[in-house]
């Protein structure tokens, strides 16, 4: 049989996504975590939205006026949606606080508001575009707040390599599975082929659900919580293999692509992929009673190595649930761990990473975005509008459906 590869493989070099790239720009010591003035952060060296001059100056009680004041005009018209990675000068603000999934659901329930500010990165807001009714419009404050994730699984190498699997497997034999931490248009090539989005919750239930329609799953773009997922339902190592979009055919032959189970795509999170065995053990050495627990998007050799693992709110309800005195390593995103800490004096409650590097697009928004994206609904303009079109639209929608089946 003759292949008609599209995975462009040789001739294209391995490139890493910006948002990938100016992850550690935001690496820094615990006492320079607290917001300063839009203009001294954006003396860190990364991509911002330019906003008008007046919003760089404003200092935090001059902003948190501001954001007071737009909000009491614009009333139950606005609602806003905050992410748990947020910083905390940010969150304050929120009416609603979660994780993307739950956060979703809420746009989706706020049929009186007419804008959905949706402070959180990229994929979280176009999420809420699809799910939300046609006439409410969704806006994310800093326009450059992307995931780097979700930009590792491009709609062309996706499709290129879908194209590839279905020449070479045959129609309708792989179950495409994405991550909600994925674009609109990925969503949407999950529901137009058979497939269906997941969380961090019911990862495990997507793929029964998956492999109850097809032998072979496509797992996209986290191969980490792909792996940990599969694992833990009993699927081997070595019937797992990570599609790398940069080789032809991802990097395989054609019969270990036959043999191969689950499909991973080569994507991570770079905020969870800090964490490390070797953390975990200093962490141990340190305090012998404690409680390591880890999000499913850190590496297999990480999760194995901690005591649990779960999603943001796995981590959150076992931690606020957890009896006083109890002692906890936590790996996830540490403005996350920060308010745990903050929320639950009577534990001990640190980041496993002992630098301090938060989401660094999550952290793009930054207060002032947040009071130029009111005010300038306060003068009937709406800036930094999330569209998506209608087809990726009804396609990516059809998918989410099929999540909440298994949910
Ligand atoms: S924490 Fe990781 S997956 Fe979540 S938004 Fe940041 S880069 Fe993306």
């Amino acid at each position: 049989m003759t292949l008609n590869l599209k995975s462009p493989g040789a001739g294209r070099k391995p490139f890493l996504p910006i948002t990938e790239i100016e992850h550690a720009a935001f690496c820094k010591s615990e006492d320079e975590l607290p917001a300063k003035p839009l203009l001294d952060e954006i003396k860190v060296n990364v991509r911002w939205q330019k906003i008008p001059l007046k919003y760089l100056r404003l200092d935090a009680e001059e902003l948190d006026q501001r954001i007071h004041d737009a909000r009491q005009k614009l009333g139950t018209k606005v609602v806003v949606l905050g992410h748990h990675y947020q910083r905390e000068e940010v969150i304050k603000y929120a009416d609603f606080q979660g994780d993307s999934y739950l956060l979703s659901q809420q746009a989706a329930s706020q049929a009186e508001a007419e804008y959905i500010i949706f402070c959180g990165v990229h994929f979280m807001a176009e999420t809420a575009r699809i799910l939300c009714a046609p006439h409410q419009r969704v806006i994310l404050p800093n326009i450059t707040a992307g995931c780097s994730m979700a930009d590792m699984a491009p709609t062309g190498d996706v499709l290129d390599a879908w194209d590839d699997l279905e020449d070479l497997l045959g129609p309708n034999s792989v179950v495409p599975i994405t991550y909600m931490n994925s674009t609109a248009e990925i969503k949407a090539l999950c529901g137009r082929n058979g497939g269906i989005v997941c969380t961090s919750s019911n990862a495990a239930g997507t793929f029964e659900w998956a492999f109850q329609r097809g032998s072979r799953v496509l797992f996209l773009p986290d191969q980490h919580l792909g792996r940990n997922t599969a694992l833990n339902m009993g699927i081997d190592l070595d019937e797992m293999i990570v599609w790398n979009p940069f080789k032809p055919l991802g990097g395989h032959t054609p019969e270990r692509l036959r043999e191969s189970k689950v499909i991973l795509w080569q994507g991570h999170c770079s905020v969870h992929t800090r964490f490390t065995p070797r953390q975990i053990e200093t962490a141990r050495q340190r305090y012998p009673d404690i409680k390591v627990i880890v999000h499913p998007e850190c590496t297999m050799e990480t999760v194995q190595a901690a005591d649990m693992n779960g999603s943001t709110e796995v981590i959150r309800k076992t931690i606020n649930e957890a009896p006083a005195g109890s002692q906890w390593a936590v790996g996830t995103e540490v403005s996350l761990v920060n308010r745990l800490a903050k929320n639950n004096p009577d534990k001990v409650i640190f980041c496993l990473d002992p630098i301090v590097c938060p989401c660094s697009t999550m952290y793009r928004i930054h207060p002032a975005y947040l009071s130029w994206v009111l005010d300038s609904l306060l003068d009937r303009e709406i800036v930094n509008e999330i569209r998506v079109d209608d087809e990726t639209r009804r396609h990516a929608h059809t998918a989410l459906e099929r999540m909440l089946e298994v949910s």
